[in-house]
C-alpha cells in the first residue's frame, strides 16, 4: 500500500483573523480527509462519517467561534483514522487498527516507514503550525491561551453520557476550574475530566503546546448530539465566545495582571 505522498493536500487549515485576542483555537479532530493514496481506508462512507472518523460538529463550532472571538483556529484536515493528531508519535492509538468496534483495514500491519510517513506528512506539520503561531505571539509578548476543541459521542459501549460538555485538565487546572464554574452557572451538566481525563500519555496537543510551554490552556469536549446541526453549533459558539473571555478575565484577576496588561498576566501564567 502506498502512503500519503508528499504532494498530498496540506494537512492544516487556518480559519479566523487575529484581532488581538488572547485565544488560539486548535482542533485536532475536525477533519475527515483521507490522502488519495489511501482510498477509503477500506471503510464505508457511513463508517468514516461516524465519531471514529472525526469530532462531529466541532468544525462548525470552532469556525464560528474563531469569528466571534476574532482569533485564529488551526484545524487538522485529515481524519483521525489516518493518524490521531492528539496522540504522541508511536502511541498505541496513534494509528488505530480498530476503533469502537470497527476494524480499519488500511491500518493493519503497517511498516515503520509507513507510520513515519503519516507522521511526517500529517502529524508533525500540523503541530509545527501550532508551534509557529505560538512562537510568533510569545515573541511579541502577547498573552496566549491555548483552547483545544473536541466533541464526544453521546453513547460509548451502550452507556449514555450525561454531560453536555466536559473540561479536561491535568497539571494546570486553573482556567478549566473557572470555565467549569461558568458553564455550571448556565445550568449545564459539566464533566470535570469527564468523559475523559487529560493525561500525559492519552493526549498530545495540550501537554505539548499548553503544559510544556507554561501557557494557560483548556481542553473542551462538547457532546456531539448538541452540535450536529448548524443551529447547535452556533449556540455553542455563542456560549463559548461569551464565557471564554469571562474565564480569562477571572484567571487574570486571580493570578495577576489583567487582559489589558499582557506582560503581567503572561509572566504570571508562565510560572
Ligand atoms: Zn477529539
Amino acid at each position: 500500500m502506498v502512503e500519503a505522498a508528499p504532494h498530498a493536500a496540506p494537512c492544516v487549515a487556518v480559519f479566523g483573523t487575529d484581532g488581538g485576542s488572547p485565544f488560539v483555537l486548535v482542533s485536532d479532530h475536525a477533519g475527515q480527509a483521507i490522502p488519495p493514496d489511501l482510498g477509503d481506508l477500506g471503510l464505508s462512507a457511513a463508517e468514516r462519517a461516524r465519531h471514529i472518523g472525526w469530532d462531529i460538529g466541532i468544525d462548525g463550532v470552532g469556525r464560528a467561534l474563531s469569528q466571534k472571538l476574532q482569533c485564529v483556529l488551526i484545524e487538522q484536515v485529515y481524519s483521525r483514522l489516518v493518524i490521531d493528531s492528539n496522540r504522541a508519535p508511536g502511541h498505541p492509538t496513534s494509528i488505530v487498527e480498530q476503533s469502537d468496534g470497527t476494524v480499519v483495514p488500511a491500518n493493519t500491519g503497517l511498516s515503520a516507514a509507513q507510520r513515519a510517513q503519516r507522521e511526517n506528512t500529517i502529524l508533525h506539520p500540523y503541530h509545527a503550525r501550532i508551534t509557529q503561531e505560538l512562537d510568533q505571539r510569545l515573541q511579541a509578548r502577547r498573552p496566549t491561551v491555548v483552547v483545544a476543541l473536541h466533541s464526544f459521542t453521546p453513547q460509548m459501549k451502550g452507556v449514555a453520557r450525561p454531560w453536555h460538555v466536559g473540561l479536561l485538565h491535568n497539571h494546570d487546572d486553573r482556567l478549566a476550574r473557572i470555565l467549569i464554574d461558568l458553564l455550571r452557572q448556565e445550568g449545564l451538566c459539566v464533566g470535570d475530566n469527564e468523559p475523559y481525563a487529560l493525561t500525559n500519555t492519552s493526549d498530545y496537543t495540550i501537554p505539548k503546546h499548553g503544559e510544556q510551554r507554561g501557557l494557560p490552556h483548556v481542553e473542551i469536549e462538547i457532546r456531539q448530539d448538541l452540535i450536529t446541526q448548524p443551529a447547535g453549533q452556533q449556540e455553542w459558539a455563542d456560549r463559548l465566545a461569551r464565557l471564554l473571555p469571562l474565564a480569562w478575565a477571572e484567571f487574570c484577576r486571580q493570578h495577576g495582571g489583567a487582559p489589558s496588561s499582557p506582560s503581567t498576566c503572561q509572566t504570571e501564567a508562565a510560572l
